[in-house]
């Protein structure tokens, strides 16, 4: 019970990954949020939330817009009385070859996947700050690692590296009470995932050395370890989740 007196909002919570660590931080007794841009998929998390005995405060929001992540992280503490966790979990990818791309699919790729992690951190440190303890986990990606980029959105994989950069700048400028970390999870089984074709997926089962895809858990455990006073003396750091996948560059 790792999470009993806390509080914790969770972006792109409505399904996947971020869905999956609100349902494992309820059951650990936390007190959870989640703000995603679907209303079909926060009805679902709320839903599934409530067929287990636990309730799950929904918020719909794009959380690329200012306006909407202050209305939202005010809401949530309005609701709950303070925060105390924030994972920046919500991602999309527009997949298009190079020769496709547009400048619109940057812009909307790096507003969702990075600048969106900028603005939550921004509107819920207002409120750690005066509390002076905080803990925030940003969602990178393997394709934000070194020699790592996926042809076809090599945008999001620009904004993945970026998230593990921001993540240790925010560690210093929030310091020295709140933790700020990255997890990076490897290819999951979710949504995002489930439209690629076979080979693709057979190429990221084979390439990791575990010989497998994460199930959402897989990440969500190391949301939940970096999210909790486990990680205490932790911060600034990136905790990859790939069952190995990118040690096969070396
Ligand atoms: P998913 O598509 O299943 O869920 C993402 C959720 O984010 C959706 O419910 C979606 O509606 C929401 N969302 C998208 N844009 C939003 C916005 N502007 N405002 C609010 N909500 C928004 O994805 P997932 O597989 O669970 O991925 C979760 C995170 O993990 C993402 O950041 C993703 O980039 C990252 N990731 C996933 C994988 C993978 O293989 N699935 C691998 C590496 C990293």
């Amino acid at each position: 019970m790792r999470f009993e007196g806390k509080s914790a909002l969770i972006t792109g919570g409505g399904r996947g990954i971020g869905a999956t660590t609100a349902l494992m931080m309820l059951a650990e007794g936390g007190k959870v949020g989640v703000v995603d841009l679907n209303p079909d998929h926060l009805a679902k998390a709320a839903e599934t939330a409530r067929s287990r005995g636990y309730a799950l405060k929904t918020f719909q929001a794009d959380v690329s817009k200012t306006d909407q992540v202050r209305r939202t992280v005010d809401g949530f503490v309005e609701e709950f009385g303070r925060i105390d966790i924030l994972v920046n979990n919500a991602g999309m990818t527009i997949p298009r070859p190079f020769m496709e791309k547009t400048a619109e699919d940057w812009v909307k790729t790096l507003e969702v996947n990075l600048i969106s992690v900028f603005l939550c951190a921004q509107a819920a440190a207002k409120h750690m700050l005066a509390r002076q303890s905080g803990k925030i986990v940003n969602i990178s990606s393997i394709r934000g690692i070194e020699h790592c980029g996926r042809e076809g959105v090599m945008e999001y994989s620009a904004a993945k590296a970026a998230v593990i950069n921001l993540t240790k700048t925010m560690a210093k400028e929030l310091a020295p009470h709140i933790n700020v970390n990255t997890v990076a999870p490897g290819h999951t089984m979710t949504d995002l995932t489930a439209p690629l074709p076979d080979a693709v997926k057979k190429g990221m089962i084979e390439g990791a050395y575990l010989k497998r895809m994460a199930q959402p858990e897989d990440i969500a455990k190391a949301i939940l370890f970096l999210a909790s006073d486990d990680a205490n003396f932790i911060t600034g750091q990136m905790l990859l989740v790939d069952g190995g996948f990118s040690l096969k560059a070396g």
